[in-house]
Order: structure tokens, then sequence, then C-alpha cells
């Protein structure tokens, strides 16, 4: 398959039909091929694996957010970050949806080649590169790529002196869960001497990128960054280059803030870049397209029950519930992204709870029954959640599932005391549009 670099926005804008019915209807969606796979399971006699956890990813969300970005950045392309979930029926569809996609290895771009992709619709963005990856890209035509030091660029001069390169700068990222500008983005102070190098050095340089910190909170610090990148593109052009990309990077939520994140943005660029400058505008979000769209679902291995040794026979003593995903596996989020996952229960003395619309969350959170919930690794970091109370009783063989699991979980999974860092996905999809697009039934 070749995906055309066209978008399929009017497929799109035909077939979304918006609201709280549409809503339920994708949690109905959800909930079924969750119950179907649970009931499946023969928990008395099953094979080792066929309990671990799995999820459920409803690829109707992925195109609800393409129709959300469009309506709220209408002049910014996505450019999709891999790293986030390399899922490749969610790059699939954010493929076929138009999208381009932002790298940061050689998988990652051989990934999205693999699948058909234009090299015109990837950027590496990654500011320090392995030497082979860069001879790599250089071979498959892949040509986009930051840089933010001195020594980037004579490794690209030696290297691929063809590639089209983006000067990432530093931005304000105190207000984001995950700080990159520890690490990387040139000071504005710095980004005068360095594109005088790269012009000595006869490099092609097109543009200018940022990062505000994935997971940001502060819309200011897009503003800022975009005022930043217009002085940068100034310096450029005193150096003369004519810069005709800027790249906003990620960053962005796909929390009720993205809307208030966007108008910042869009205000931003629209007093900055203008379109009458004829800039192309580009991001990289990540969490954004996937965060809502996968559900997890775990099942309670063993508990132990605590009791209080001034109340020996309480009724209603807290429980230790174990379950076969932790923060060596899926809920790495919690270590490595900042995450609170909130545990829901979908199985209880064999009824089933799926939650549709919040009813039993509501219940749970005034009172009941206290867990602490923990993976299955030897490690006492490995807790997922500290307390919960539920009003269900919970036992070994019972579900919990958690929602909002598609950013930095399996992706950063391991394989720590031995357990799987691979678990099923089951594809579901609320949007018509999106299963015409993936000739999914
Ligand atoms: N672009 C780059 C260069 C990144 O490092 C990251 C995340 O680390 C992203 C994009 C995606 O960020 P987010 O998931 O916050 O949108």
């Amino acid at each position: 398959v070749t995906y055309q670099n066209t978008s399929n926005i009017g497929l799109l804008k035909k077939n979304n039909n918006h609201g709280a019915t549409h809503a339920h209807n994708a949690k109905q969606l959800i909930g079924d091929a969750l119950r179907q796979r649970v009931e499946n399971i023969d928990h008395e006699f099953c094979e080792p694996g066929d309990e671990d956890t799995f999820f459920v990813a409803d690829l109707g969300e992925v195109y609800r957010q393409q129709l959300r970005w469009k309506m709220n950045l209408p002049r910014v392309k996505p450019f999709y970050a891999v790293k986030c979930n390399p899922d490749p029926k969610v790059i699939r569809l954010l493929a076929e949806l138009g999208n381009g996609f932002d790298c940061a290895s050689k998988a990652e771009i051989e990934q999205v080649l693999d699948m058909g992709v234009d090299p015109s619709r990837i950027i590496y963005a990654q500011p320090c590169k392995t030497n082979s990856y860069v001879r790599y890209v250089a071979s498959k035509g892949v040509r986009q790529m930051t840089f933010d030091n001195a020594d980037e660029l004579r490794k690209i001069a030696k290297l691929y002196p063809d590639a089209e390169l983006f000067l990432r700068i530093l931005t304000d990222d105190s207000s984001s869960l995950c700080r990159l500008s520890l690490k990387f983005g040139a000071s504005l102070d710095t980004t005068d001497s360095l594109l005088g190098l790269a012009r000595e050095l006869n490099l092609n340089v097109v543009g200018v990128s940022f990062h505000v910190g994935s997971g940001a909170s502060d819309p200011v610090a897009f503003l800022k960054a975009v005022q930043d990148a217009y002085a940068v593109f100034n310096q450029a052009n005193a150096h003369g280059y004519s810069l005709r990309t800027l790249d906003v990077g990620g960053g962005f939520c796909s929390d009720p803030t993205f809307e208030g994140m966007a108008k910042v943005l869009r205000e931003a660029l629209d007093e900055y870049f203008p379109p009458h400058l004829g800039v192309s505008l580009i991001a990289e979000p990540g969490r954004y397209f996937v965060s809502s769209v996968f559900t997890i679902a775990c099942n309670v291995i063993a508990r132990r029950t605590v009791e209080d040794p001034q109340q020996v026979g309480n009724a209603d003593p807290s429980y230790m519930l174990y379950v076969n995903d932790g923060l060596y596996g899926n809920f790495s989020s919690i270590m490595f992204d900042h995450q609170n996952p909130v545990a829901k229960v979908l199985t209880s003395n064999s009824r089933f709870l799926y939650d549709t619309d919040g009813a039993n969350a509501a219940a749970n959170a005034a009172n009941g029954t206290e867990y602490s919930i923990w993976g299955p690794t030897c490690d006492g970091i490995d807790r997922i959640t500290e307390s919960i109370r539920f009003q269900q009783k919970l036992d070994v063989g019972d579900w919990l599932y958690f929602e909002d699991m598609g950013a930095y979980t399996s992706c950063s999974a391991t394989r720590f005391n031995g357990f799987t860092d691979n678990h099923d996905v089951i594809y579901v999809c609320s949007e018509p549009g999106a299963r015409a697009l993936l000739n999914m039934h």
C-alpha cells in the first residue's frame, strides 16, 4: 500500500457524529470487547498466559482526535510521535488520515516506511542521532531531521550533507509532566552561532522546532516558544536562510485543556507566522492521539488480607490485590510519565461491572472496602495504587480495568521477572469513517 500525501479529512467530516450518545456507544463497544474476552477464559483450567493482561483499543477515538485537531489547529499538520505508542493499526489510521510521523530511531523509521509512507512525511526528530542511523536515513531519503548543537552539525555535514535541518530551540517546560529541555534544545544565545556554523558547513537549514515538554499544562509556554522561534527565523534570515517550516512539537494533552492550549498556540501562530508568510506549520503530538484510545484489563492473581492488629476479626478488613501487570509492565507510565491510572472493577464474583456512564466509579469513590493494588514482580516499588475503595468485594480471578492507558505504557514495558512485555490488543472502532479507511467490519 502507498499512502498518498493527502488527507482524508473529507471522509472524516462526513462520518463524524458527536455527542454524549456517541460516547456511550463507544463505551458500549469497549465494554462488549472486554466482556467477550474475559468470559471466554476458563479461569479454572486455562493455560499460562491465557489470563494475561490485554488492551482494548477504540480506533474511532483516534479519528475523533484527528477531527478535534483540525477544528482547533487547522493550519498545523500533525506528525504523530511514534515513540508514544507504535501500535501498527493506530499508525496505519493516522497515515490514512494524511498525517506525518515523528520518529526517534531507525526502528521507528523502518516501521513507518515499511507501511508505505513516503519519506517526506517523516521527521527524524532526535537532536542527537546515532551515526549509522544517519547513514540509514540518507539511504532511504528521509531528509528532515533536527539538531541543537555544533557537534551534531559536523556529524550531519559528514554523513548526510543534503539533510533538511530543523534547529530545535530550548523552551520553558517547567509546567510539563516530562521535561525535555533538560536534555535537548539550543538556548537563544547559541542559535546565532549555530546558524553561522551551518552556513559555513554549507548545510540546508529549513526550519525551527521546539517542544514545550510532554504533558504540558501552561499554554503560555507555547506563546513564548513561538515568539522565540520567530526571533530565530529572523536570525536565520540574516545568515541567508529562508526558513520554510515551523515545528511546534508535542506536549498536547487529550483532556479538556487541549482547547485552551490550542487557542493560545493558534493565536500566537496567526500573529507571528500569518498565512501570507507561507511558512508551513507542523507538530509532533504523541499522547494527544492515543492516551484515551486504550483501555487495559488486568487479572487479580493474588490477594492478601490486611488485618488491623487492634481490630482482629474486623468484618471489613482492607486488602492488598496483586494483579498481572505493574510498573515494570504497562504501568511503566507511573514511573516514567508521572501518571496515576485509576482502577475500576470489571468483574466481581463473576458479575460483569464495566461502567458505560461513570456511575459505579462515583459510588465507589464514596466508601466501600479499601484496597491497595500491586504488580506481579518481586519489587516493593511495583505498586499501582496505594489506596482505593470499591463497593464490591474483590478476590483472586476478578478483573480490574484502567482507562486512558494508550500513552507511554506498553512502549516502555520491560520483561523484568520473566513477564511478557507483549500483550494482546483487541481493536474496536466506534467511527464508521475510520472503519472504512481500515477495512474493518
Ligand atoms: N517530539 C519529541 C521530540 C519528543 O521527545 C516527544 C516526547 O517525548 C514528543 C514529540 C511527543 O510528546 P507528547 O506525547 O507530549 O505530545
